[in-house]
């Protein structure tokens, strides 16, 4: 572990509805580690172009709205964690699927994702922290003490993006929800600027058909000595 850090810095990366971040939060409660979504970053900048009529083209604006992004989090007492634009709860609003589209739109902009890298890269500074996304065992956090890349087939992705919809009240049809994970999947993995990709040295786990607690065992498992 670098000198710099007490506790270690759990990478998790993978496409929607991998289970990273049902891992990444129950990897977090069982280490006594921060869990943080670095997919709420993006989405927060797309949930304020969404709501300021900024396009998914215009660089300049978009760059600086992540510049300028103050997003913090809340956790409750029954552990939720919520997410805070200034005094407005944004929780619900970066789980819309409008913003969830544009955030991956505007994820293949390199200097936006600067912005976004060297903040989060701020809260990893002391480590004690396990952070989901899809570039940090690649980008962000490559010296992570724990890298780890999770996949799952389409199908089984799709169903539980389906049934979490599903869930939050939301009348959509499997097909379209299969069809949305398919094209976020080409435009995350096949951009130019921190593709996702599992690190050479990460673990990578298939997640299909596996519970989450054996998932969460075998990330727990990595931890140093
Ligand atoms: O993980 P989540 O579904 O919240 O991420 C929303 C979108 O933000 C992803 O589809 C991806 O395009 C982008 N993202 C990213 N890099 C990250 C986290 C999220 O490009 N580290």
């Amino acid at each position: 572990m670098p000198p710099t850090r007490q506790k270690p810095i759990v990478a998790i990366d993978g496409p929607a509805g991998s289970g990273k971040s049902t891992v990444a939060k129950l990897v977090a409660r069982a280490a006594g580690l921060q869990f943080v979504s670095s997919g709420a970053f993006y989405r927060a900048v797309a949930l304020l172009a969404v709501r300021g009529g900024i396009i998914a083209t215009d660089e300049v604006a978009l760059v600086g709205l992540a510049d300028s992004l103050h997003l913090r989090f809340t956790t409750d007492a029954d552990g939720t964690v919520r997410a805070w634009l200034d005094e407005d709860d944004v929780t619900d609003a970066l789980r819309d699927p409008s913003v969830e589209q544009m955030a991956s739109k505007i994820a293949i902009i390199p200097d936006m994702r600067a912005h976004l890298v060297r903040k989060l890269r701020e809260y990893g500074r002391d480590g004690g922290l396990v952070m989901e996304g899809r570039d940090i065992q690649t980008v962000v956090f490559p010296d992570a003490e724990v890298k780890v890349y999770l996949t799952a087939s389409d199908e089984e992705r799709a169903r539980r993006r389906w049934e979490e919809l599903r869930a939050g009240g939301e009348a959509v049809s499997f097909a379209s929800v299969l069809a949305e994970v398919k094209t976020r999947d080409a435009r995350d993995s096949g951009r130019d600027a921190a593709p996702l990709r599992a690190a050479p040295d990460a673990v990578c786990i298939n997640t299909d058909g596996r519970a989450i607690t054996q998932v969460v065992d075998a990330v727990l498992a990595l931890f140093p000595a």
